[in-house]
């Protein structure tokens, strides 16, 4: 089992689980003797929505973004396909956004970084006490937890800017624990390619949506092309929407009656 899949069966079986009114002790701040140490030699697994601000942030096409500061670990049980931030082949192995002043991406940090000490759990097994939940990750190196400030989740949440980021983690959720990955079932490589292109990269999508039959295959409400087309966000949220279609068969798109009588286009 990776250190992954293990630090994964811990937090499920033995963390307390935390809900939105519970508190912890805590508080993060340039003085801090551990500051910025937490920025380095670590995995952060970035969300669709945390590809979408951070290549935002940098001005930079998705394509360009991914290949200078994102991995993409090739894991024969995967059941799809996940990016991680990389992290610089120095010997400390730090981001390449900390500086010596804190993260340079601060308002556009990912998922993890925002939510960190804190961290969700969506065990999705069928029993109901098997629901999401709150946890602490409480590692030795990080002296936050010697400060005195007290937090509910709840306030830590509203601190850290996370409603945006947990919206599109829900969508997100929808598909990645779809019944269809029960009994650890994979996509196939063209499914997986589906997979990233919608999920992390947007601007190929976008150009694939403008620039194949995808048009002429599907009716979009009236209004919609415009939209996907000139916002980012609206077009993560499409593609998570016709990711049910494409990868699980689910009705979400309507398909062009040509489409459905195999006309060419
Ligand atoms: S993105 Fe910012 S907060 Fe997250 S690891 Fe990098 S420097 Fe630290
Ligand atoms: S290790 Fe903890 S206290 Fe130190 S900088 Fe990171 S989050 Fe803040």
């Amino acid at each position: 089992m990776s250190e992954i899949d293990n630090l994964k069966k811990a937090i499920l079986e033995n963390y307390p689980r935390l809900s939105n009114d519970d508190t912890f002790q805590f508080a993060c701040r340039p003085g801090v003797p551990c500051f910025n140490q937490c920025c380095a030699d670590v995995n952060i697994f970035l969300t669709p929505y945390d590809v979408l601000r951070l290549k935002n942030r940098l001005k930079m096409d998705s394509d360009d973004f991914l290949n200078a500061y994102t991995l993409l670990p090739i894991d024969e049980h995967q059941n799809y396909p996940v990016v991680i931030l990389k992290m610089q082949e120095n010997e400390i192995k730090n981001c390449f956004f900390v500086t010596e002043q804190g993260c340079s991406v601060y308002t556009d940090r990912p998922w993890a970084c925002r939510y960190y000490p804190v961290g969700l759990a969506s065990p999705k097994e069928d029993t109901p006490a098997d629901q999401d939940f709150y946890f602490l990750l409480q590692e030795e190196v990080c002296k936050g937890f010697e400060e005195k400030r007290q937090w509910s989740i709840r306030e830590w949440k509203a601190d850290q800017g996370v409603e945006k980021y947990d919206e599109f983690g829900q969508l997100f959720k929808e598909i990645t624990l779809h019944d269809f990955f029960k009994g650890n079932k994979q996509l196939d490589p063209m499914r997986m390619e589906m997979f990233h292109m919608a999920c992390y990269n947007l601007d190929k999508f976008r150009r694939f949506i403008r620039e194949s039959s995808f048009m002429k295959r599907f009716d979009l409400e009236a209004g919609l092309m415009d939209k996907i087309m000139a916002d980012d966000e609206e077009l993560l949220r499409f593609g998570l929407h016709w990711l049910k279609f494409a990868l699980f068969g689910e009705p979400t798109m309507k398909v062009k009656p040509a489409a459905l009588r195999g006309d060419k286009p």
